[in-house]
């Protein structure tokens, strides 16, 4: 297994953002990202999928789109989607009818911000997920940047702060997304756990003040989606397109806020008598199964079944837990970064059966 860091879900000037894909490449470039993957609002922009290079470096950059019904009000009920290949968004009137409509296109589609607070310093309005009673989609965007923003801006004066400060924004996906994701997995349901940025790259005007918040590069060095793909990048777009779509859909992949320390090197397994697993995976837990946990730097690891705290292994890099009962095991770790402990990483977890 070879793991890639890849940021996803950003808009360019196709939609409300105001890079364009090339900004976005070069930015990946830059922060060290091996793939982007760009959903603008309702359309699918055609012909800028592909590997983008800057000298010897170089980035896979992948085009998804993000789906919402734009005559409903609120404009609630995001969607993002992966590996469609065509347009879906004339299915959005209707939540069920696009998540299936993906799904006979051979894509993905992931609820995007769940729980998205209105922000009225802003002007921001409440674009929460509602429509849950909808089943057949891949999973939901456990962590998303821009959401977390939305929760520590009370007054304008705390969205200038943040726009000079980005680094004090992080902290956790939203404690009522977590629960409700905690409930599905309990519940036997396979619903993959993703980050992303939702990078803009806005424009803030506020007096005479004027400045490019939150640009790509920052976010790409904060929210991210790291995969385990079964070899390296090939540099061919189709075979690669096809191990990351692949690997996300099984879940092999685990949320990381690498802006305290890089999360790249984690890892949560498993192993039986006769078999062995990595997050998304199933597992038999007959005979018992050893779960192992590695951080690339020391943090609090807590090992997580069904939504219940049942080990924390305080200021270490490894954990190992016998597992006799079945359940949806899953790893965070959280660090401690600017004064607070911090969420840091969040894993898909190993179903036990
Ligand atoms: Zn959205
Ligand atoms: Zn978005």
């Amino acid at each position: 297994m070879h793991e890639i860091v890849v940021n996803l879900h950003m808009h360019t000037r196709y939609s409300d953002g105001t890079g364009t894909h090339k900004d976005i490449a070069e930015s990946a470039i830059k922060t060290g990202l091996d793939a982007v993957i760009v959903t603008d609002h309702n359309v699918l922009v055609q012909g800028v999928e592909g590997y983008y290079r800057v000298g010897r470096s170089r980035v896979l950059l992948l085009v998804g789109q993000e789906v919402h019904d734009q005559d409903r009000d609120p404009q609630k009920n995001h969607l993002l989607v992966f590996n469609a290949n065509r347009d879906v968004s004339p299915l959005a009137d209707d939540p069920q009818t696009l998540i299936s409509g993906v799904a006979e296109a051979g894509g993905l589609s992931f609820i995007a911000h769940p729980s998205d607070p209105e922000a009225p310093a802003f002007k921001e309005t409440n674009i929460s997920w509602e429509a849950w009673d909808v089943y057949g989609y891949t999973g939901i965007e456990l962590w998303n940047a821009l959401s977390e923003l939305k929760t520590v801006v009370p007054t304008k004066l705390h969205g200038a702060f943040y726009a000079f400060f980005p680094q004090f924004i992080g902290y956790s996906p939203i404690p009522e997304t977590l629960q409700r994701w905690d409930d599905f997995i309990a519940n036997g349901q396979r619903v993959v756990a993703i980050g992303g940025s939702d990078a803009h790259a806005l424009n803030m005007h506020l007096g005479p003040l004027h400045r490019v918040i939150f640009p790509y590069n920052f976010h790409f060095r904060a929210v991210n989606t790291h995969i385990f793909i079964p070899q390296p990048l090939t540099g061919d777009v189709p075979t690669d397109k096809k191990m990351i779509y692949e690997a996300l859909a099984a879940g092999r992949c685990f949320i990381g806020y690498d802006l305290p320390a890089s999360t790249r090197g984690f890892i949560f397994k498993a192993k039986g008598l006769e078999q062995s697993a990595i997050m998304g995976d199933e597992i038999s837990a007959r005979r018992g199964v050893t779960l192992q946990a590695h951080v690339p730097e020391p943090a609090e690891i807590r090992l997580i079944r069904d939504g219940k705290t049942i080990g924390i292994w305080r200021d270490s890099q490894a954990c190992v837990y016998s597992a006799s009962e079945a359940g949806a095991y899953r790893v965070e770790a959280w660090r401690n970064y600017l004064g607070r402990k911090r969420g840091w990483i969040f894993s898909n977890p190993i179903y036990v059966r």
